[in-house]
């Protein structure tokens, strides 16, 4: 049996959603053109975007379509920044590297400040408050970790932000569908979203821009989304976005229920196993679907490879560095030079998964641990 446990890398796309993408697929008009198939293309186009607006309480005017949400992350970054004179930002050391790679590339034309993390794998909160200035004028925070899956105190530094100047960029990519994403309630300026990890396509994001925040456009040329992201838009991906978020927001409550059954699961055959390992981060705070394991027994490159050929398909941190095994920077923040930053593994579940797939992977775990154990 091949099991994937990797949902938090990408999911599979929703077959319902496949159907009625390919059923739309023949509205190919280009939504600039101003006959009627260009105009029906348009009035699509609007349609997706009014009902992502909804389901994020927001205006439709305040949605742009990207490629993803490593676009998305970078237009909101850059587009802010370039508006201001070595404005001063914070974020956090456990941001995506969509984030945290665009911010180091940005250090000579801003000063940043990167938030560490805690055991807990939660931002300081008392170091973001020191952190905080009167000229800050950006904070980027994500919402679920993508690799512990712990959840960001966004309510709190939307509180303490609110009489700031200060905008707050969310990326919420890995929360959308398991938790509530209301870009008032967090008091959120800029958001981010991934299609892809909705059971949606890959190759489709947004970004949420509150209607008074000025965006410099990264991308220009025909002036497409009211010229924030110019290129004919991916209609038929933007469709399935919508209808995957809408799927995802009607089923939350379903899927969450079924994550964390099988993450209670996981963790209940694992010490019943008795297979030695710790949770890292807070169980607790964090969002269904993502765990992240520490086993001091051996190292997460091998435990990778061994459960490969287990057919047991999981990863260590974010997929974008997991092609190269390189020691998490999100488990090094939390932890510091610790042994188990290069010995923990995330396991990210689904509501589609069978509660057979969790006794697969642990009875390869337990095979995989015997076989050290006996051999050394
Ligand atoms: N942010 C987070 C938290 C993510 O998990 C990911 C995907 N790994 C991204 C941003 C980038 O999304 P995309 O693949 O759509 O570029």
């Amino acid at each position: 049996m091949e099991v994937y446990a990797d949902f938090a890398a990408t999911t599979p796309m929703d077959k319902e959603i496949m159907e009625k993408m390919f059923a739309n697929a023949d509205e190919f008009g280009n939504p600039s053109s101003i006959h009627k198939i260009g105009k029906r293309a348009k009035a699509q186009l609007e349609h997706s975007r009014r009902e992502i607006a909804g389901l994020l309480n927001a205006y439709p005017s305040e949605i742009t379509f990207t490629s993803g949400a490593t676009e998305a992350n970078n237009l909101a970054i850059r587009g802010v920044v370039s508006n201001y004179d070595h404005p001063h930002i914070i974020t956090t050391a456990i941001e995506h590297a969509s984030v945290l790679n665009t911010y180091e590339s940005l250090e000579d034309v801003a000063d940043v400040t990167y938030i560490p993390a805690t055991e807990k794998g939660v931002i300081d909160k008392e170091a973001f408050k020191a952190a905080l200035r009167e000229d800050t004028a950006l904070v980027s925070i994500m919402l679920v970790n993508n690799e512990t899956g712990v959840m960001q105190p966004i309510y709190e530094i939307g509180e303490i932000l609110a009489g700031h100047n200060a905008l707050l960029h969310v990326d919420a990519v890995q929360a959308f569908g398991h938790m509530g994403v209301d870009v008032k309630d967090f008091g959120a300026d800029l958001l981010t979203l991934s299609g892809h990890k909705i059971y949606g396509p890959k190759g489709v994001g947004v970004l949420y821009r509150k209607n008074d925040v000025i965006l410099n456009p990264m991308i220009t040329g025909g002036s497409q989304e009211k010229d924030r992201r110019s290129g004919t838009e991916n209609n038929l991906f933007i469709y399935a976005m919508a209808e995957a978020m809408k799927k995802a927001d009607d089923e939350r409550t379903m899927r969450s229920i079924k994550e964390m059954q099988l993450k209670e699961k996981f963790l209940n055959t694992l010490t019943h196993a008795e297979i030695p390992f710790e949770v890292n981060g807070d169980v607790n705070q964090a969002a269904t679907h993502i765990i992240n394991i520490h086993f001091p027994w051996t190292e997460a490159e091998f435990l990778l490879t061994a459960l490969d050929m287990a057919d047991i398909y999981v990863s260590s941190g974010s997929a974008c560095s997991a092609g190269t095994v390189e020691p998490s920077h999100v488990l090094e923040s939390m932890y510091g030079e610790d042994a188990r930053v290069k010995k923990s593994i995330r396991f990210s579940f689904s509501h589609l998964m069978e509660e057979e797939e969790i006794d697969a992977i642990v009875n390869a775990l337990k095979e995989i641990y015997e076989r050290l154990f006996i051999e050394s």
